[in-house]
């Protein structure tokens, strides 16, 4: 089991901003900017490689979702970043698909 699935257990704490029966959304532990939300959906998929076309309307589902929670912290009027790193390369550290929210300052391009 991943950190997440742990944290989805209940058996690491996470300061929660979300949950509901398909998905939930914390706050990330090592915060890269003033807003840094972490969505993950319920079912331990590895990540969006790993995606099934079963998985279509829990996916649609969980990007609204992103957007409800961007709006209730205030990133609507100045925008935010959405990001989901993928394997190695992709940067991805726990196997367990997530979406950044991140939000509150000035984000640049190209990413690191
Ligand atoms: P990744 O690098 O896989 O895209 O993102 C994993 C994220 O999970 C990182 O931003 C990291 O700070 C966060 N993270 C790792 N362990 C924990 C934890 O135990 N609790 C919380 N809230 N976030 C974590």
């Amino acid at each position: 089991m991943t950190i997440f699935g742990k944290i989805l257990s209940k058996e690491i704490p996470a300061k929660f901003v979300y949950e509901d029966e398909l998905c939930v959304a914390f706050h990330d532990v090592q915060p890269q900017a003033p807003v840094h939300i972490l969505v993950i959906p319920r079912k331990p998929i590895g990540s969006l490689a790993q995606l099934g076309s079963e998985d279509q309307a829990l996916l649609g589902h969980i990007m609204i979702t992103i957007a409800k929670i961007a709006r209730k912290q205030g990133l609507d009027p100045t925008g935010y970043r959405v990001v989901t790193n993928i394997g190695s390369d992709g940067g991805q550290s726990v196997g367990h698909l997530h979406f950044h929210i991140l939000g509150g300052r000035q984000m640049s391009w190209p990413p690191g």
